[in-house]
């Protein structure tokens, strides 16, 4: 697995392990999407690696631990992602992020496995991705095997949004920061995951590695969005009237639309806007923020893109 970026982390990182002083409990931290979980899996092969030449971030991928990792079948690897509620999965209803949690149940089962020593590897690791979804009691029986670890056991907490995430197991947690990536890392990233990109979708990849700071997640969005950065500039100045207001809107809506990602680089746009010039309407932060919550509350795209336009007139 090759990394991109997060230099100095991996070296800080190399060096607590060779010095065998790697904190039990890390957490890790930066905006979504720039690779905390990659970063994450690799430091979990590169531990398990029996590979007499390894670096911690550089597995061999081909001894037994490499290859029952990348089958998902790892006897000491563990992890817990969010889920959507039980009685979507039970409808087969489409689950958006924000509806998913990690529960009680996901914790208590990975400590009920935990009892066991370690079968193929010297530690048993648990990767909690998206740290912040764990629910309050779920996050309070994981705070307590993390109390109380057994030597051999290393727990690696993710996240986007570090506020949200419980404050006792913030404070047990060794943190660790992750910078954005630059719009050439971002570049070469999805060129070592994409193969299918047309040349135009390539050209686009620099502009909206700036429009979102990094985030590899959400330029791989933009890049099947059916909106341009174009589009997302224009929006950012008042539409002259109101029939130039609804042209936008329908323009907007002619096909499948990710309005919440919209949002996010019109965001995104007019804070960078707002540090290259401090005469930005500032209003419009508060009409996104309203837009936001219109979009939580399931307002049509066409009712919250209408309010969003009539606020900046
Ligand atoms: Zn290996």
């Amino acid at each position: 697995m090759s990394l991109v970026g997060h230099n100095k982390l991996q070296q800080q990182l190399l060096d607590l392990v060779k010095k065998g002083s790697l904190p039990q409990t890390l957490l890790f931290y930066g905006k979504e999407g720039i690779g905390k979980k990659t970063f994450s899996l690799a430091l979990v092969q590169g531990l398990f690696c029996s590979s007499a030449e390894k670096n911690a971030f550089e597995a061999c991928g081909t001894c037994s631990s490499c290859v029952a990792l990348s089958n998902d079948q790892h006897p000491d690897f563990f992890l817990i992602e969010p889920t959507g509620p039980k009685s979507a999965s039970k409808t087969g209803a489409v689950v958006n992020a924000s509806q998913k949690s990690i529960k009680v149940e996901q914790v208590q089962e990975i400590k009920s496995k935990l009892i066991h020593h370690p079968l193929m590897a010297s530690h048993q690791i648990v990767l909690i991705d998206n740290a912040d979804q764990l629910t309050v009691t779920a996050a309070n029986s994981l705070l307590k095997m993390i109390e109380e670890p057994r030597s051999q056991q290393i727990f690696i907490l993710v996240s986007g949004r570090l506020h949200k995430v419980l404050p006792t197991l913030r404070s047990r947690s060794a943190k660790y920061f992750f910078e954005s990536l630059t719009p050439a890392q971002v570049s070469q990233v999805i060129q070592n995951t994409q193969s299918d990109l047309s040349s135009e979708q390539q050209e686009q990849i620099p502009g909206w590695a700036e429009t979102f700071d990094g985030s590899v997640s959400a330029v791989l969005q933009a890049l099947q969005a059916s909106f341009s950065l174009e589009q997302v500039m224009g929006w950012l100045k008042p539409a002259p009237s109101f029939k130039d207001a609804q042209t936008r809107v329908s323009r907007l809506l002619e096909s499948q639309l990710d309005l919440s990602l919209f949002l996010q680089a019109l965001r995104s746009e007019l804070l960078k806007q707002q540090k290259r010039d401090q005469s930005v309407d500032l209003n419009f932060f508060d009409a996104l923020d309203a837009a936001e919550r219109q979009l939580g509350r399931h307002l049509s795209k066409e009712q919250v893109l209408e309010n969003l336009c009539l606020e900046q007139m």
